[in-house]
């Protein structure tokens, strides 16, 4: 009927904007690209030059391949909160074993005190130890390394010290913000009569390049992609400007760039990332990751969904459901994304059963699979972008002459270093399409010659492992 052909030309409208609105074409890209550099100056300038933090680690060394012994490690930071035991033997890639203990954080915990959360981990980590080190004992240790991974905002001041300064990824922990978040976990280990000492205070980052670096030395950055989003690269210490004199051994640091934070007027923002914002507990902060991370892909899907279900039928009477905040998960949006049945039946199931929109007709599952396409895609090429705007910095980006093997661009010869990239998180690992879409926006930022150069390579549990992998080099053990 007239009435239906109109509802539909409704939300076709809608969708064409919503492309429109997100459209990432490789100039754009570039604009992109260029920004992250300048701001990642900027922070390295002064304290606050920039939205990117680009917070020292005082990690200065990465892993070599010859670390020794038993380290426990302890990570904390996603959806869950995970122990590890990992055994080095001392020669490269000789990871004897690691065990892990995975459990979700409560959530009540993510809103209480500190003593409440960090007396559970503690509790936890004095279980796994207990069973782990329930056989034979062996030499043991005079006490026990810990690494800790801690993926929120950390002011270090030390490689083994900070004080967080917010919280992100849902948790707010009040009485936490400004405190030391290593002597919490000191603290709380001691109360539970443990003999451990935290060795090393870390981002996930951190720990996905020093594992990456262990694996390949040519690992420069590391990205996570999974609940949230960051980045950390090692850096000239004398280009970290706001930190005048600062004397490392390896003249290099890893900076945690805090890039979830990052914000351009060139990234291309749509109403759905307005609202999203504005109703979210952290407006106007953390502007990249709410692109690009898994904990908000899905609920830019529901509310491009809920505008057409209020502007027309098609979708029959609007759904309450889709008035619920994150109720439409990004791995549910994957799923319809990736279905590949000519039905769309997986597509139809998730309507249905989450979203309580029955009978979808095959041209509305068509049009869902379109929004989640699209959503992904500007994702996937925005955290592209990013990431050649690290190697930008670093001059790895092939624009500028850099020793090593010979290259030729154009008529230049130029020299070009092999690059890897440690890239790690759910999104990455479980999402085909956001990692296909990703490494082809790479390969068109950088073009045919740079490209072959510069490898992401996915590690895993490299926020767990990396952590011992630290604690081992910077365990104060000969
Ligand atoms: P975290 O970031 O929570 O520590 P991960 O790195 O494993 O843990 O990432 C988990 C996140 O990855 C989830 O929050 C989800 O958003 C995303 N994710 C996991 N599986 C998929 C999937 N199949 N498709 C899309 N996103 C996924």
């Amino acid at each position: 009927s007239v009435r239906r052909r109109r509802a539909w030309r409704r939300v076709v409208r809608l969708l064409e904007e919503l492309e429109e609105g997100c459209a990432t074409p490789v100039g754009r890209l570039r604009q992109v690209v260029d920004a992250m550099a300048v701001e990642m100056h900027a922070g390295l300038a002064s304290e606050g030059g920039s939205k990117l933090k680009m917070l020292l680690t005082y990690v200065h060394e990465l892993p070599t391949g010859k670390e020794k012994g038993t380290y426990y490690a302890l990570d904390l930071g996603g959806t869950n909160f995970r122990v590890l035991r990992v055994q080095l033997g001392g020669q490269r890639s000789a990871i004897i074993g690691h065990d892990l203990d995975r459990q979700p954080i409560p959530q009540n915990l993510m809103t209480s005190t500190s003593e409440e959360l960090f007396d559970f981990i503690a509790t936890l980590l004095k279980d796994f130890v207990e069973r782990e080190e329930k056989g034979p004992i062996t030499s043991q240790q005079e006490s026990r390394e810990l690494g800790f991974t801690f993926s929120f905002p950390v002011k270090q001041t030390s490689s083994s010290s900070g004080y967080l300064i917010k919280w992100t990824k849902g948790f707010a922990v009040e009485d936490m913000v400004g405190r030391d978040v290593s002597e919490c976990l000191q603290q709380a280990i001691s109360r539970k009569g443990l003999d451990m000492r935290v060795a090393v205070l870390i981002n996930d980052t951190v720990g996905t390049l020093a594992l990456g670096h262990y694996d390949d030395e040519d690992t420069v950055a590391a990205v996570i992609f999974g609940k949230g989003t960051n980045a950390c690269y090692l850096e000239r210490a004398d280009a970290i400007i706001k930190c005048q004199g600062l004397l490392t051994t390896s003249g290099g640091m890893v900076v945690n760039m805090e890039w979830g934070n990052f914000w351009s007027s060139h990234l291309p923002r749509t109403s759905y990332d307005i609202d999203l914002d504005a109703d979210s507990p952290n407006p106007n902060d953390q502007g990249f990751e709410k692109m690009i991370s898994g904990m908000y892909l899905g609920d830019i899907v529901r509310r491009v969904i809920l505008q057409m279900s209020q502007e027309s039928d098609v979708f029959g009477p609007v759904s309450s459901k889709l008035h619920v905040p994150f109720i439409l998960r990004t791995p549910l949006m994957a799923a319809m994304h990736e279905d590949d049945s000519p039905n769309l039946t997986e597509v139809a199931r998730v309507l249905k059963d989450t979203l309580e929109i029955p009978d979808a007709p095959l041209n509305i599952r068509k049009l869902v699979v379109n929004i989640c396409d699209v959503v992904t895609c500007r994702a996937a090429r925005l955290a592209a972008a990013g990431i050649v705007g690290i190697l930008k910095k670093i001059g790895r980006d092939g624009s500028g002459g850099i020793a090593g093997g010979k290259m030729k661009v154009g008529s230049k010869s130029k020299m070009m270093r092999r690059t890897v990239v440690a890239v790690e998180g759910g999104m990455y690992t479980n999402y085909t399409m956001f990692r296909e879409y990703l490494n082809e926006a790479m390969e068109e930022i950088l073009g045919e010659d740079v490209a072959p150069y510069v490898v992401i390579k996915t590690t895993e549990d490299g926020s767990g492992i990396g952590a011992a992998l630290l604690a081992a080099s910077h365990s104060a053990s000969p």
